[in-house]
């Protein structure tokens, strides 16, 4: 196999992907050794954020805190996790959704308050939060970081006379929009999801402890059992009394990512039921039955492409082939979230394989087009190879609306799809035909549980409020 003539277009990529979010992993394992266990558990949800990289550590007395800018690998050596010793842990890795790319924004968060010591790790985003902040600084709070988990902390920290327990319900009251959190103190790992279950967050058991994490794969590599997802609105404490669940809010109308399907989540990961690789193929399936193609061959764009372009190769029974190859080690590329960053440093590096695609009409199976940037460029470099045809299909419906809930997809009016009609996206990425997998077939997927999933980056149906759109046509928090 080779490439395309060298000086061809193959190589330099910018990357087009909505940016992960963040990913959060407890234990309470008394006996286990919980730090490296917590190391390996954020080495498993890196996908979720390569910014900056924590873990909080407690032994019944004290919760102790390390935390940096970097990967997972690059933040923690040996003698820093000899140094956390316990048998309770949270940790986070992060990717900038609120607040600044600074170490003072990594987490978790470790404050000092009336009842002890409180650690916390957040994965979403408040909508409300800034009039919250405004409340609470109005009232005498100070702020270290521009996250809003900083805000969930200092609510709680005021409420927290009648104990912990007590003040997350209130917390739970006072915060709208997307929170899975895991909190640490001196004896206690407690897990929190919001009411309508965004973010994901699942719990599982290790020996006579346990575990919760972002993604259940990542329960999978420190050999833990999956047991259930944390419920909407359910706080669930961890401690030398068991586990005990408390229903806080009624579950409101569930919400969940249906990204995490689509992009974000580990193929291996079960999320609120379902496996993420088989809901990809069958996107495929379901996208091949949708827009039936004449053509000779189905090629991923690696890896976010390949479930789906296999399902679609099932489906449409046209061969399924690797016509692009992905160089594995660009992980470091993704870190760095300002446009500058993006723009020179962030290159995804592809190569096309011109004995695979030489003379063939190709269905292209990528998972979504944000801005724009990389799929014309994807193009041109398989008609460099000499292929005939290329019909662009895409496994999720055209991203026409911003997140709020924890994603960055990028500004309104940076979306391809909300500035330009069908036929123009396909004009201007010059493909020979461009399909979007409708809203409805990818719902179907999900069968009766269609119901239960936020899909407002798609339709604008946001299911906690946000500001209504300004003249610039932009939505803003509130
Ligand atoms: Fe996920 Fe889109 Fe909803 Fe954001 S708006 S939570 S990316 S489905």
């Amino acid at each position: 196999m080779a490439g395309c003539r060298p000086g061809s277009t193959n190589g330099i990529l910018l990357p087009d992907k909505p940016r992960e979010e963040c990913g959060v992993f407890g234990i309470y394992a008394p006996g286990h050794d919980v730090t490296r266990l917590t190391y390996y558990g954020l080495y498993a949800l890196q996908h979720r954020g390569q910014e900056s990289a924590g873990i909080a550590v407690a032994d019944g007395k004290k919760v102790q805190l390390y935390k940096g800018m970097g990967l997972v690998s690059e933040v923690f050596s040996g003698d820093q996790l000899n140094n956390l010793r316990g048998h309770i842990a949270i940790g986070h890795v992060r990717y900038s959704t609120t607040g600044a790319s600074h170490p003072v924004n990594a987490q978790p968060l470790l404050f000092r308050y009336a009842g002890g010591m409180l650690g916390l790790a957040h994965n979403g985003n408040l909508t409300n939060v800034t009039e919250l902040r405004s409340r609470l600084m109005a009232t005498g709070s100070v702020f270290q970081s521009s996250t809003d988990s900083e805000v969930i902390v200092n609510i709680i920290a005021r409420s927290a006379q009648n104990g912990l327990e007590d003040a997350l319900v209130k917390c739970m009251i006072d915060i709208k929009g997307a929170y899975s959190l895991v909190i640490i103190t001196e004896n206690k790992l407690i897990a929190v999801r919001d009411p309508h279950g965004f973010r994901p967050l699942c719990l599982g058991t290790l020996g006579e402890g346990y575990v919760v994490a972002s993604e259940s794969c990542a329960l999978d590599t420190v050999g833990a059992g999956l047991i259930r997802d944390v419920q909407p609105g359910e706080i669930v404490v961890m401690d030398e009394n068991g586990l005990e669940s408390i229903q806080v809010l009624k579950p409101r109308k569930r919400a969940h990512c249906i990204f995490e399907y689509i992009y974000f989540a580990r193929p291996d990961s079960f999320i609120d039921g379902f496996n993420v690789n088989m809901v990809r193929r069958e996107m495929g399936r379901v996208l091949a039955g949708e827009y039936p193609v004449d053509a000779d061959i189905v090629i991923p764009v690696p890896d976010s492409g390949t479930a789906a372009a296999r399902g679609f190769a099932e489906a449409s029974g046209i061969p399924f082939e690797e016509g692009l190859m992905k160089n594995r080690y660009i992980g470091r590329t993704f870190i760095q979230p300002s446009q500058e960053m993006r723009d020179l440093g962030v290159r995804l590096k592809l190569n096309s394989v011109r004995e695979v695609l030489n003379g063939k009409r190709v269905v292209m199976v990528d998972d979504s087009i944000v801005r724009g940037t990389t799929s014309g460029k994807i193009v041109a470099m398989l008609r460099d190879c000499g292929v005939k045809e290329v019909h662009m299909c895409l496994s999720s419906p055209p991203i026409t609306r911003s997140c709020y809930y924890g994603i960055d997809t990028s500004n309104e009016d940076e979306l391809i799809a909300a500035r330009l009609s069908l036929e123009e996206i396909c004009r201007s990425i010059g493909a020979d035909g461009l399909y979007y997998l409708s809203l409805d077939g990818l719902l179907n997927i999900f069968g009766n549980s269609r119901d239960n999933f936020c899909t407002a980056c798609f339709d604008g149906n946001y299911p906690v409020e946000v500001a209504k759109p300004k003249e610039t046509g932009k939505y803003s928090l509130e």
